[in-house]
């Protein structure tokens, strides 16, 4: 029971020895001291004081510290030996940028102003009474790093023109008052001094004012002193990094508690602490002077590169590498963006050039793109159709009027199976609401690694073109018809011949049944088959002109050109008698069959048999000869017509359309002839012409 009373008591009494060595944790402050530090310990101790009262827990020490010692203090500020400094701006600067001290409180001075700066004066009977003049005087300044006592004042100068100032003929003088002292004197020309220092001096009776020309002199409102310069925040209390916050905390607000122009504060040459005003201008004006670490920095990297060459060397070759890697990157971007665009603008120029109508879709059938051609052909623009449906906007429906659902549009059936596909006709609709033709193909976008990211579609506008097909079917019809007319004019002359044969012969045949009592039988059987032929002959050209009437194409078949010619002479007999043209045929009598449509192939006969004989109707009748030919080789058969007549102009376009030098002709047969032949896979062509006829050839492959 004793022995734990004991230990007890021994661990109640450390504890408490621990905490209380804590509580009573010693604060030291430092005060910079440009009037000597007897002086300075004297003025602050009762600020000491004041904080030792009012926070009993903590041993307040106060430094006196002089200008010329401030590499000390801000080594013992490193050290933690120093726990917060009331310093001049320029200190603080330095600490802040080296030990990251912060500014806790600002001063405000016995003459109420939390500001100061800098008068520039010279003696009055002295002629420097502007800044202009102070150039190669001798100048005298506190301190290299005095704010008040040279900075600002030598900023200001210098700001007004860099020259003035002959760094031989500055002076540093340490205390104010020799500065003073040393233009009353004449030894020095101009002088620099804090602002109230002065005034000081002239309540000191040690002064006068008239004694002085203050030059650039400036006045501001509230401003109680003589000013020369900017204004620039007072003196700060600094809190070193390693002080813990709530010491800090307790001190701020114990000093902010302060009465102003209390005992405490008028004996330290103050008149009350603020909350820390804005030091940033103190530190521009280092910058722009050089001063202290920003000097310094530079020197730093001086002695850092001396003392290590090869690291620095590395260093800096890899600070060079960065640098021309980066400018080079900087570089190629650029170029890749110049390359880009111009890939881009050199699509959209290839996109807008083509006459086809072109766009894309995504999966979803969205329209990603359109060229030029598209809006020209159907007026929807960029804005009708990137992002919406394609499909619902222009393909909406079918050529006959009903819906065309999206599902079976062949542009979402392209990025759904992935293979391109070609629509000879479809419609798409115009902005407008008609409709155009078109022919289009759509092929699937695919990336790089061929996965599929929707169709493109590319169309042309098949409306003319289908008019044209249309005129071109009327006009062939017509042309047709056109010949068929002729014919039959030609015909019915032709077909009477066999018809009055027909009649005649039968009544010649019945009369002699009547009064011959079959006698003669044979005779009978004779005129009966002249009947018979000649109404073969008759129902023959009927057949035929009924088959050239027909409206369709007729079907592929297998047959003979031989027989295609000897079908068109029956409809061209009576033309040549008509005209008295001698027929010559030379036909290969083993021609191969070929795959045609006989009535069409017939037609081109005719066609070229009917300009045959037209071009000898200058000729004499008995030089009038149409000759037609058949023969073969392994690919083709050929036919060849052939005149005697009066040759072919060569003005004539003699396969266009509408090209005739006939008073009646239409123009067309030659160029129908030559589509028919064409559609059969052979060459209808003009073999040679002269004055004295022309011949036309044309092909059919054996195998077509
Ligand atoms: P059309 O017979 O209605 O004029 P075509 O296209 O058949 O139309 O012929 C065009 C023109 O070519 C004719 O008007 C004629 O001047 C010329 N032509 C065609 N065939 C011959 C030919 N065998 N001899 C001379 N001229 C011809």
């Amino acid at each position: 029971m004793l022995k734990h009373l004991f230990t007890y008591i021994l661990t109640s009494s450390f504890v408490f020895l621990l905490s209380s060595t804590a509580i009573a944790k010693s604060i030291s402050i430092a005060v910079l001291a440009p009037y000597g530090e007897a002086y300075t310990y004297k003025a602050w101790q009762p600020t000491i004081d004041y904080l030792q009262q009012r926070i009993p827990e903590h041993q307040f020490k106060l430094l006196a510290i002089e200008p010329s010692k401030v590499e000390r203090l801000k080594k013992m500020v490193a050290d933690q030996k120093i726990d917060f400094g009331i310093v001049q701006p320029v200190t603080f600067a330095e600490l802040h940028l080296e030990n990251n001290a912060t500014a806790i409180l600002s001063m405000v001075g016995t003459s109420k102003s939390s500001t100061f700066g800098s008068v520039i004066f010279s003696r009055h009977d002295s002629n420097i009474t502007s800044i202009n003049h102070i150039k190669n005087k001798t100048i005298a300044g506190a301190t290299p790093k005095g704010l008040g006592g040279w900075l600002i004042g030598y900023n200001t100068i210098s700001k007004h023109n860099k020259n003035l100032v002959n760094i031989k003929t500055v002076r540093f003088l340490g205390v104010q008052d020799n500065i003073v002292n040393s233009v009353l004197n004449n030894s020095i020309d101009v002088g620099i001094v804090r602002t109230g220092t002065l005034e000081r001096m002239v309540s000191e009776g040690k002064i006068q004012l008239s004694d002085f020309n203050i030059i650039n002199q400036q006045y501001i409102l509230d401003f109680p002193h003589l000013l020369s310069t900017d204004l620039y925040p007072e003196w700060p209390m600094v809190k070193a990094k390693h002080v813990s916050k709530s010491i800090s905390k307790k001190i701020t607000s114990t000093m902010l508690n302060m009465k102003s122009g209390s005992k405490e504060a008028l004996s330290g040459n103050y008149w009350e602490w603020i909350t820390p005003l804005d030091y940033h201008p103190v530190h521009d004006l280092m910058k722009r002077l050089d001063v202290g670490n920003y000097k310094d920095h530079e020197n730093h990297v001086a002695h850092l590169i001396k003392d290590n060459p090869v690291t620095s060397i590395i260093a800096l070759f890899s600070i060079l590498i960065v640098f021309i890697s980066s400018f080079w990157i900087i570089r190629l971007n650029k170029k890749l963006t110049k390359v880009n665009f111009f890939i881009a603008q050199q699509n959209d120029m290839i996109l807008n050039s083509v006459s086809e109508g072109i766009y894309g879709v995504d999966l979803n059938g969205d329209c990603t793109f359109i060229n030029q051609s598209l809006t020209n052909i159907l007026g929807w623009s960029e804005s009708d159709l990137i992002g919406n449906h394609a499909h619902e906007i222009m393909h909406h429906t079918h050529i006959d009027g009903t819906p065309h659902k999206s599902k079976e549009c062949p542009v979402y059936a392209t990025f759904q199976d992935g293979i391109q596909k070609y629509i000879d006709e479809d419609m798409f609709w115009k902005k407008d609401g008609g409709g155009v033709y078109v022919e289009y193909s759509t092929n699937p976008i695919k990336d790089k690694f061929g996965k599929i990211l929707g169709s493109v579609v590319v169309f042309r506008n098949i409306t003319e073109q289908r008019k044209n097909d249309d005129y071109m079917q009327k006009v062939e019809r017509s042309s047709r018809l056109n010949v068929m007319g002729e014919m039959i004019t030609e015909i019915a002359h032709e077909l009477n011949q066999p018809l009055t044969t027909i009649t005649t012969n039968s009544s010649a045949v019945s009369n002699m049944i009547k009064s011959d009592n079959n006698k003669n039988s044979n005779q009978y059987l004779d005129v009966i088959s002249i009947i018979s032929a000649q109404a073969e002959h008759a129902a023959n050209i009927i057949r035929h002109l009924r088959e050239i009437s027909k409206k369709d194409q007729g079907e592929y078949m297998n047959a003979n050109l031989n027989h295609s010619i000897q079908n068109s002479i029956i409809l061209l007999d009576s033309m040549l008698k008509k005209h008295k043209v001698q027929l010559e045929l030379d036909l290969s009598t083993n021609l191969p069959d070929v795959k045609i449509q006989p009535v069409q192939i017939d037609q081109v006969i005719i066609n070229l048999c009917k300009n045959a004989i037209e071009s000898m109707l200058d000729v004499k009748k008995n030089k009038r000869v149409l000759r037609i030919e058949s023969f073969f080789d392994d690919a083709n058969v050929s036919l060849s017509i052939i005149d005697t007549g009066t040759g072919i102009d060569n003005e004539i376009q003699l396969f266009d359309v509408f090209s005739t030098k006939k008073k009646d002709g239409m123009g067309v047969g030659l160029s129908i002839s030559r589509s028919i032949v064409e559609r059969h896979g052979g060459n209808l062509y003009l073999n040679k012409t002269s004055s004295s006829g022309s011949q036309f050839m044309f092909t059919i492959p054996i195998e077509s």
